[in-house]
């Protein structure tokens, strides 16, 4: 793909750590295997593409379910663990290993199930997506499923005390300073943080929802909506907090959702916070707004570049219904 960066991407895939720190995500593996074992009535003599199958966790999830046959597609040099995995788990009559990026190889069959984990930080970062959906067109037979099959992506407004306040005081020392210029280049790059519950500002908004069997590789390109929110809380509005959530395909059981709220369970994911320039005071009720804008970078399709704009409460359209305590004429 052109601006794609592919081999220092696949490469990155090389390191055993990344796949220490996902085999390592509690939340994320409790999830897909729940989704999994949940299914087994859906996915028994059924054929399964794993896009991505890195070490082959998913691909073993589906053949433990009774998949028919498990292709697991994996174009870094960690095939090779997924194919001892496979073999250290007596499923090599399931599951077929392949070295190779899914937009070059073939397959004997169209399947019926695809898995992938292909989300990143702020759901859309490394642009793994656009490869399920190529796979998706090309190889899932017509109403096949796809685990997840649905990802929506939120944001809301929070304070962030690691950037502003915790250089106050640091063991005695004022070191505002080097605040300062830890939040000048956090404007070029947002962090990945773990954010306390406590510090969310507002109700969470929408900013995208995906439905995974149609959604197409142009819809991620520029991604741009304004938000109205209102401070439920008293507090010091410091960034615009990002996370994502993905739901399974459910049939008669409760749905499974892997979330990385910051209310839930910690992943890998953490949450991804866009850290203003200077800080804000809210009270409860306190109206804010801001558009928030994700637009692929040209130069290399697997980042997108994140604009945050604040916009003026009063010249925004607030809902019939709305609890802020802006008074419209
Ligand atoms: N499924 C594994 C690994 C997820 S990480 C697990 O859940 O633990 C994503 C993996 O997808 C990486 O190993 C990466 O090398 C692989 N990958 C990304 N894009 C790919 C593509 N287009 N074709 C094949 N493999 C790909």
């Amino acid at each position: 793909m052109e601006g794609m960066d592919t081999t220092d991407y696949f490469e990155s895939y090389e390191d055993l750590e990344i796949h220490q720190l996902m085999l390592s995500d509690v939340a994320r593996n409790k999830a897909y295997k729940k989704a999994i074992e949940d299914n087994a009535k859906e996915i028994k003599g059924k054929t399964v593409l794993d896009v991505g199958a890195g070490t082959g966790i998913l691909s073993v999830f589906f053949a433990k379910a009774g998949a028919k046959k498990v292709y697991a597609v994996e174009a870094s040099n960690v095939y090779k663990i997924a194919e001892d995995v496979v073999k250290e788990n007596q499923l090599s009559s399931v599951i077929e290993v392949i070295h190779g990026k899914v937009e070059e190889i073939d397959l004997p069959e169209k399947v019926d199930i695809i898995v992938s984990e292909w989300m990143g930080f702020y759901l859309l970062h490394e642009a793994m997506l656009d490869s399920v959906i190529f796979a998706r067109d090309k190889f899932l037979k017509e109403g096949g499923l796809m685990f997840p099959e649905s990802a929506t992506l939120y944001s809301a407004a929070c304070s962030v005390p690691s950037m502003f306040e915790y250089w106050n005081n640091v063991d005695g020392v004022s070191m505002r300073c080097f605040g300062e210029k830890l939040r000048q280049k956090a404007s070029q790059k947002p962090i990945t943080e773990q954010i306390d519950p406590e510090n969310i500002l507002t109700d969470p908004e929408n900013v995208l929802w995906l439905d995974l069997r149609e959604v197409t590789a142009e819809d991620l390109n520029n991604i741009k909506i304004q938000q109205l929110a209102v401070a439920n809380k008293e507090g010091t509005y410091q960034g615009i907090c990002l996370w994502f959530t993905c739901n399974f395909p459910s049939y008669g059981t409760e749905p499974v959702t892997l979330s990385t709220d910051p209310e839930e369970e910690e992943t890998h994911w953490k949450q991804t916070t866009i850290v203003l320039p200077t800080q804000i005071n809210v009270e409860k009720g306190t109206p804010l707004a801001y558009e928030l804008g994700l637009q692929r970078c040209n130069e290399n399709n697997r980042r997108y570049k994140i604009e945050v704009t604040m916009l003026d409460p009063d010249e925004i359209e607030h809902p019939e219904f709305c609890n802020c305590y802006l008074t419209k004429c």
